[in-house]
């Protein structure tokens, strides 16, 4: 059974991640969007807020699995019996970063691959911390990210 794994950070997911878990969803049997729990980065939302409001927007897509892991990804990856990790590239900035993570991941563990889907070109400038940006500045966020996701940062800008 093939099972990917599409790690990150998700704060919050956008209408770009979305597109990346639809479209990875579409190629393996069970994909795993596995969100970071990580407090040293300070997100805006909690591991579990992050969670529910990628649960609240995939509704439809039937082979996700959407947990939290700590530590390293190969670890997680390997917990989960899953041989390959998805990342999404929006511009050579990306790659520089990716490439490190995806050499490092593949020395660590051979048996893993990663593999890049290119941004859709409509998500491409489209990034957690821009809807941040936005919503700081109460920009609207039509198309940029699902419903559950504008109200959330509606309320959470309202309570800073
Ligand atoms: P991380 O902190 O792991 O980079 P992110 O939530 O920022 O977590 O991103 C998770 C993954 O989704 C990364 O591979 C990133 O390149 C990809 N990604 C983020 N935004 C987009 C987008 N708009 N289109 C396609 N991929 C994206």
């Amino acid at each position: 059974m093939r099972k990917a794994v599409y790690p990150g950070s998700f704060d919050p997911v956008t209408m770009g991640h979305l597109d990346i878990i639809r479209r990875a969803a579409s190629m393996c049997e069970i994909l795993y969007v596995a969100v970071l729990d990580n407090p040293s980065k300070h997100p805006l939302f909690t591991t579990e807020e992050r969670v529910d409001l990628i649960r609240k927007s995939t509704g439809d897509i039937s082979n996700l699995q959407i947990e939290t892991f700590r530590g390293l990804l190969i670890d997680y990856a390997e917990s989960r019996d899953a041989k390959l990790i998805v990342r999404g590239l929006r511009a050579v900035s990306d790659y520089e970063y990716e490439l490190q993570m995806a050499l490092a991941n593949k020395a660590l563990c051979p048996g893993i691959e990663t593999i890049f889907l290119v941004a859709n070109t409509t998500y491409s400038f489209l990034s957690s911390s821009l809807v941040k940006e936005l919503a700081m500045h109460a920009c609207a966020l039509n198309d940029l990210v699902p419903e559950p996701v504008a109200n959330a940062l509606r309320e959470k800008m309202m309570r800073r």
